[in-house]
């Protein structure tokens, strides 16, 4: 008995713990998985607002708010916290030009909320989900990182709020932090553990296999944009590479590194006809669509690059090749329910 607990001690000395914001989510949960398949441990904070109770196991869910700073306080106060994946945040564009309130409350003054709660309980390291949107209309492409700021809606300022928090708080209170301009997140666990189950759903795969899913068409937002189809090019990073960035990210800064700002995608980019392709290929079915006006705000073409993550960190895509995200959104969105 005795020496169990001495084993026991010992391992939680090594076991580190992350707390994760916005792990009920669809980044956070995926990330939350990584971590453990990788041995950390994980608490998660959560609203339940917009994600899924049933994402997170009860033990390690953490039901609070963002801008409840004393409630953030108690659950740093728990157990050491070796660092924070900040995910917690609105992020649909259409929205935010509707109600900037809700996107500046939530993704800027909330985080304003946790870096405080972080200072007082003395965590000094945190991943940030930021956005290409920082980078509006981008004036090259493949965009790298020192592009300047030029957000075209309320969402991408709300995150380049944050970044220029992150900036201060790391000059005045020695916080470090990695911000992960994230492209197109899609794709599902490859072991079929979590997914995207946004509601509304806004997002072209998810939309492209409900489409075939329910037999009412989906809508191609344009074909009149300058690129060889005339549809919008994104850059679509699996949710699992995009995870593991994250995880890169943490030991970075366990490692006492310098804050940092990553774009994280492939450097390949496909058009809106090209991912129908692959949903058709994949899937063997043909996608209900009909074709519509431009969405308001979508520039022609956002696609990363990357070679910074890749070269100061030694990640890249494993996961990323746009059939195997189709593969395994489609088995996500064929789940038993
Ligand atoms: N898109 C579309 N129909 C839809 C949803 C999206 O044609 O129902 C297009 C959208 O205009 C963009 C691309 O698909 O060019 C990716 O959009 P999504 O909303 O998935 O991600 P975003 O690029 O806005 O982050």
């Amino acid at each position: 008995m005795r020496a169990d607990l001495t084993i026991c001690a010992a391992y939680n000395a090594f076991v580190s713990t992350i707390l994760v914001t916005g792990g009920a989510g669809y980044i956070g949960s995926n990330t939350t998985l990584q971590l453990l398949d990788a041995g950390y441990d994980v608490i998660v904070a959560d609203n339940l607002s917009r994600g899924h109770r049933e994402k997170v196991l009860p033990e390690r869910l953490r039901q609070v708010d963002l801008n409840d700073t004393e409630g953030l306080l108690r659950v740093m106060a728990e157990q050491p916290i070796e660092a924070v994946i900040h995910f917690a945040a609105y992020i649909a564009v259409g929205e935010s030009m509707k109600q900037p309130e809700l996107y500046f409350k939530n993704n800027t003054a909330g985080s304003l909320s946790l870096l405080t709660a972080m200072v007082k309980a003395n965590v000094k390291k945190i991943v940030f989900s930021s956005t290409a949107a920082v980078y509006g209309m981008p004036s090259k492409v493949p965009i790298p990182e020192d592009l300047p700021y030029a957000p075209i809606n309320a969402y991408g300022e709300s995150k380049v709020m944050v970044e220029q928090l992150l900036r201060w708080f790391d000059e005045i209170h020695g916080m470090k932090s990695v911000c992960l301009r994230y492209f197109n997140a899609a794709g599902a666990d490859p072991q079929g553990r979590a997914g995207e189950d946004h509601d509304p759903e806004t997002h072209l795969i998810p939309l492209m296999l409900r489409a075939i899913q329910t037999g009412t068409p989906m809508t191609l937002f344009g074909d009149d944009y300058p690129t060889p189809d005339g549809t919008c090019i994104r850059d679509y990073i699996h949710v699992t590479d995009l995870a593991r960035a994250h995880i890169a990210a943490v030991k970075h800064l366990s490692a006492g590194g310098e804050s940092k700002k990553y774009n994280v995608g492939t450097g390949s980019g496909f058009s809106v006809k090209e991912v129908l392709d692959a949903v058709e290929r994949v899937t063997g079915k043909k996608v209900p669509h009909t074709m519509g006006p431009r969405r308001e705000g979508d520039p022609a073409e956002l696609v990363a690059d990357s070679s910074r993550l890749r070269n100061e960190q030694g990640w890249s895509p494993v996961y990323s090749g746009i059939d195997q995200i189709v593969e395994t959104a489609w088995a996500w969105a064929n789940r038993p329910k």
